[in-house]
């Protein structure tokens, strides 16, 4: 498949609405193989389907994270059930601002639930690391991003390091031992 650019902040692209998938076909099965070898070739552990210009209700995460196995997790029009109480704050990459990291509180598990390649419905209990991508990822559907949870002061800096990254107009790949979704 292909290897697609990535849409970087402040693009508005980022801000679209997503749509849920309905028919669970051929195109759907491209759009995320696209995804995976796009988030492979930037060293992501995830990517919305908004990061590539598609705006549906479609992530993946890389399953590595979770447990030993190559293909990534697929989450299409999913919904957090619930959240836990307990919260933790760490640094956190985004694909769209690259060498940009931002301390988030979020909770440390997550009740989630979402449909497969084939239309099927799946509930998972995520922990840690996991529940911190999904959450970001989630947040990318409904056109959440990084710069929304800094203060004013991060914010400029965010601004100044995407203004010179973007007149590069290189593609930027983490070399970082951040995580970037
Ligand atoms: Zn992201």
């Amino acid at each position: 498949m292909a290897i697609r650019p990535i849409v970087k902040w402040p693009d508005p692209r980022l801000r679209q609405e997503t749509k849920q998938v309905t028919s669970f076909d051929e195109t759907i099965r491209n759009l995320c193989k696209d995804l995976e070898d796009t988030m492979i070739a930037a060293k992501g552990l995830g990517i919305a389907a908004i990061q590539i210009g598609v705006p549906k209700s479609i992530f993946m995460i890389d399953a590595s994270i979770v447990e030993n196995r190559d293909n990534p997790l697929i989450f299409i029009n999913p919904e957090i059930i619930t959240l836990g109480d307990e919260l933790e704050e760490l640094e956190e990459g985004c694909l769209s601002f690259p060498s940009v990291y931002v301390k988030i509180k979020r909770p440390m598990d997550v009740h989630y639930k979402a449909m497969d390649l084939e239309g099927n419905s799946f509930d998972i209990e995520a922990t840690d690391m996991l529940a911190r991508a999904i959450q970001h990822e989630h947040d990318h559907l409904t056109g959440k991003l990084l710069v929304d949870f800094a203060g004013p002061l991060k914010t400029r800096s965010i601004r100044r390091t995407m203004k010179q990254l973007n007149t590069d107009g290189t593609e930027y790949i983490s070399t970082s031992p951040h995580e970037n979704y």
